[in-house]
């Protein structure tokens, strides 16, 4: 199917998850439900979140992630050396220590608790989605410098990896063979979730970001000052696209989630390092109000990447946004980056986790208003 030729719409990834599939979860979890039946609750949640998405208008689509616990957890139970636990077992302490750094992660951690083996992550998503939709897919895979911050815990994983660093290289080659994979299934883009690179933003040189401070205690891990940790994940992301970059467009998910404390500031903060990273299209934040002004990352933006724009806010449930205001908000970009290169998305995905409520029905007006307002800038930009 193809595309328009500018202002592509899109998602960031999750979708609300509808309340029967939530407890159809937790039932199998304690064994009141069988496979074959739980199964049968995952395809039909994906089969509404595909349908929301396409009743929307949007161009490109997801899955929802509803077959995932939580848009990081879920590697704990698909790839083979991980395993997932409460977050009590990682520290006893964790949910005070999230409370005082205002850093809430999910309650079901994955965490690396022997070797890690090759194994499928997301291609059985795709094929299921691909029956049931036409539309261009995209599929959210979890960055390598977010699951060695997330997953290497200093007594659980050092006996296999002695390093965080060993831990995210042997992921790496993981994700390089789902790449391969999703490739071959025809996904129309592949989009790594960095959110631990876009916690940067609130770092400094010696003093880590409120989230590297919560993994600090909790896997007991080090933080290697702002410029080191950048280029690492940076390095760790070139490695796992090597080679694809023609095959497939694949790009970043950057997000921060930010508090009243946050300091107003956007993705630039991490430029010119964070331009050194060879995907294409940087799926930005830039809608909360302390993100800044998205002017600033659109007037550096290399001339061959694209910018996903976060352009609907996905925290607040009792507003939706006007369609002028999404129109003016994308407008700020326009002198800077071609429509070609432009994409519109919400901020985030609407529920990266699985207990995260979102009305469903106000996702979707929010979508429909992003779509229109897509239709006018196509039309005032671009008339092909
Ligand atoms: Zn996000």
């Amino acid at each position: 199917m193809s595309l328009p030729r500018a202002f592509i719409t899109s998602v960031v990834g999750s979708w609300p998850r509808p309340t029967w599939l939530i407890e159809a979860f937790e039932k199998f979890e304690k064994g009141q439900m069988d496979q074959q039946t739980f199964n049968q609750y995952l395809d039909d949640a994906v089969k509404l979140a595909i349908k929301d998405q396409e009743e929307a208008g949007l161009d490109v689509i997801t899955d929802g992630e509803q077959r995932r616990t939580s848009f990081v957890a879920f590697v704990g139970q698909k790839i083979r050396g991980f395993k997932i636990v409460r977050v009590e077992e990682l520290h006893p302490n964790a949910k005070e220590i999230m409370k005082r750094y205002k850093a809430p992660l999910t309650l079901w951690r994955p965490v690396i608790a022997g070797y890690i083996e090759d194994s499928v992550l997301a291609v059985d998503e795709v094929q299921y989605a691909k029956k049931v939709t036409q539309k261009p897919l995209k599929v959210t895979l979890p960055s390598p410098y977010l699951i060695m911050w997330e997953a290497w815990h200093a007594k659980i994983s050092a006996p296999y990896y002695p390093r965080p660093e060993d831990a995210a290289e042997a992921y790496v080659k993981v994700l390089r063979n789902e790449i391969a994979r999703l490739i071959d299934a025809g996904v129309a883009f592949i989009q790594l979730d960095e959110p631990m690179l876009g916690d940067l933003i609130e770092a400094e040189q010696d003093k880590p970001d409120r989230y590297k401070q919560v993994a600090s205690e909790l896997y007991g891990q080090k933080y290697r000052g702002l410029k080191d940790e950048i280029q690492l994940a940076v390095d760790l992301v070139n490695e796992t696209v090597k080679g694809y970059t023609t095959s497939v467009r694949i790009g970043m998910h950057l997000d921060r989630w930010p508090t009243e404390e946050s300091p107003i500031v956007g993705y630039e903060r991490l430029a010119p390092q964070l331009f050194d990273v060879k995907v294409k299209q940087y799926v930005v934040e830039y809608k909360h109000p302390r993100m800044g002004n998205p002017e600033e990352f659109a007037k550096i933006l290399p001339t061959d990447k694209e910018i996903g724009l976060g352009s609907i806010d996905v925290r607040d449930p009792k507003r939706v946004e006007t369609v002028d205001e999404v129109v003016a908000h994308v407008e700020k970009i326009v002198k800077y980056v071609d429509p070609t290169r432009i994409w519109l998305n919400p901020d985030c995905g609407f529920a990266p986790g699985m207990y995260r409520a979102f009305p469903r029905a106000v996702a979707i007006e929010k979508l429909k208003v992003m779509v229109k307002a897509a239709q006018i800038l196509r039309q005032r930009y671009w008339w092909a």
